[in-house]
């Protein structure tokens, strides 16, 4: 009964793993290489991906993309600025892509142009207005709706 390491996708051995190395699931061949900026780069690339995609940015989270803005590497800096940006306007994944679409043009074009988000993405979420769980969570909602208009 083995692991898989995630660096080189390989199930491997117990043995072929330190104590460490069993933690992050990553294999002794590979240790060295989790050494590396272009790994370390990578996985700070993947946490922010994943900030975008999970159900919610929590407060936390903005917290942590504000440091990963301040990367020496730009390309690590401008993902996790643009993911802040987002979180700040809907920090709910539900109808968020329609959303950026219809009221944030820019930020949608450069979200998809950083691949952040994918055209299927688009496709399969922007259109989602009669989700199951359509009627919660309202609140945090801002569609920038004239207010006024309830009370003529
Ligand atoms: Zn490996």
């Amino acid at each position: 009964m083995g692991h898989t390491c995630h660096v080189c996708g390989k199930s491997r051995p117990n043995e072929a793993f330190s104590a460490k190395g069993h933690r992050i699931h990553v294999c002794n061949k590979c240790r060295p290489y989790t050494k590396t900026q272009e790994y370390q780069l990578a996985r700070m690339r993947d946490e922010i991906y994943n900030y975008l995609h999970q159900k919610n940015i929590s407060k936390k989270n903005q917290k942590r993309l504000a440091e990963l803005c301040q990367s020496t590497s730009m390309d690590v800096a401008e993902l996790a600025q643009l993911v802040l940006e987002v979180s700040r306007i809907r920090s709910h994944k539900r109808k968020r892509i329609g959303m950026l679409r219809a009221k944030h043009p820019a930020l949608f074009r450069r979200l998809i142009d950083a691949g952040l988000i994918f055209p299927d993405d688009v496709e399969e979420n922007a259109w989602d207005e009669s989700s199951p769980d359509d009627n919660a969570e309202e609140d945090n909602f801002d569609w920038d709706l004239p207010i006024d208009e309830e009370h003529v």
